[in-house]
């Protein structure tokens, strides 16, 4: 059996990554699992790519094991693509997911309401890193669908109280009013994911 470590501290990821994974014959741990002390990748990069590989290096060197590393974000159309990259830091560095909401709708306030509805989308990007010799695998995930500026729903976590996706049948529920099992079939991560399964079942 492999084991593989997930390099993020998010624990919306971790939680929705350990669900994704289920059923494959892989050990999943956490980075305090296996990292005990403070540890942190400094997100600078203008792609999710290059953040991703990042992180997953970075965790694959000090940890020495096959390592996963998630980098996503919200993409909206009337705000030229953004938050994109910096999603996680909307607000500022080590900003709440409620304070990240705060100033996307802050920012949506400002445009012409006949944009509405304002078109986005989740993208996210895995890449699964080897130790030692950095083999690389990179997917990429998208979820379409559309921000509104007052937030619904508690589960879930980042932008998901403002976001209603394409393909959830006969309803307008944001991210945050589906179950667990409902966004992990929809989900970017889920579609990213999807993909890396090729990768993940002749390993395991
Ligand atoms: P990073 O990948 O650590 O740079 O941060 C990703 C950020 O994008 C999160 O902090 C959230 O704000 C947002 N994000 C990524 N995936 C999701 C999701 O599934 N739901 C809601 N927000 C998300």
């Amino acid at each position: 059996m492999h084991t593989l470590i997930i390099a993020t501290h998010n624990q919306g990821k971790l939680k929705e990554l350990r669900a994704l994974l289920s059923g494959l014959d892989v050990e999943v741990l956490a980075i305090g699992d296996v990292i005990h002390r403070e540890f942190c990748v400094v997100e600078d990069g203008n792609t999710f790519e290059h953040n991703a590989i990042k992180k997953a290096r970075a965790v694959a060197d000090v940890a020495n094991m096959l390592t996963l590393a998630d980098d996503s974000g919200l993409e909206v159309d009337a705000l030229g693509g953004a938050p994109g990259v910096r999603s996680a830091r909307l607000a500022g560095e080590h900003a709440t997911d409620a304070e990240n909401n705060a100033a996307l709708i802050a920012l949506l306030d400002r445009i012409d309401a006949s944009f509405a509805p304002f078109k986005a989308r989740f993208r996210c990007v895995l890449a699964l890193v080897w130790p030692n010799s950095y083999r690389t695998e990179l997917v990429e995930g998208v979820c379409e669908g559309h921000v509104i500026l007052s937030r619904r729903g508690t589960r879930g976590f980042g932008y998901d109280p403002l976001f209603i996706p394409e393909g959830v049948q006969g309803d307008d529920r944001t991210m945050a009013e589906l179950s667990d099992d409902e966004k992990n079939r929809i989900s970017h991560r889920a579609r990213a994911l999807k993909k890396l399964r090729l990768v993940l079942e002749p390993l395991s």
